[in-house]
């Protein structure tokens, strides 16, 4: 336990990984669901083949941040923020020192205040931006629960789930 967070990590090898989990033609319904689709250079419809993206890498490191719950709303958000900026730090941290190696975030890109992509343009910071596992057409779902024994919750209007999960991951060549 780290603070509010628990962190749970495992390593898999990539064929593995593949063959379970990744399935960008089913998980692009949920994307095309999203006002994101499309807005964001870190969100799909991407213009490279993503299971040739995949197959550069040859392990992953699956990290994930379980933050137990407040029934305050709004410390619940503080809390997510704050795990969201650690687990990336983290995952940035490890990225330098590991040639090769790419992080996957936690979520899709925030880093500019707004994407250049509605506007046709390049990403700004193409060298510091990074893709999501979701975006990439991961099962996080399942991935998390059988790798890491960690079953996602779902918030809803009158309900606080008793935690909740950020994911990312770390791509070895
Ligand atoms: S770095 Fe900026 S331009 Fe690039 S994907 Fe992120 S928000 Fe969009």
């Amino acid at each position: 336990m780290i603070g509010d967070f628990e962190r749970l990590a495992a390593e898999t090898d990539m064929e593995s990984f593949i063959s379970k989990y990744v399935r960008p033609e089913e998980f692009i319904l949920q994307c095309k669901a999203c006002p994101n689709y499309g807005k964001l250079w870190s969100c799909p419809p991407y213009d490279f083949d993503v299971m040739g993206f995949w197959k550069r890498y040859k392990k992953l490191k699956l990290v994930a941040y379980k933050i137990i719950s407040d029934d305050n709303g709004e410390k619940m958000r503080l809390s997510m923020e704050a795990a969201r900026k650690r687990l990336d730090g983290e995952l940035e941290r490890e990225e330098t020192q590991l040639p090769g190696g790419l992080r996957l975030a936690a979520g899709c890109c925030g880093l500019c205040p707004s994407c250049s992509r509605p506007e046709g343009k390049p990403c700004r910071h193409p060298d510091m931006m990074r893709y999501s596992m979701e975006s990439l057409g991961a099962d996080v779902v399942n991935s998390l629960k059988e790798l890491l024994g960690l079953e996602l919750q779902w918030m809803s209007k009158d309900r606080i789930p008793e935690y909740m999960v950020l994911a990312g991951g770390m791509l070895t060549p």
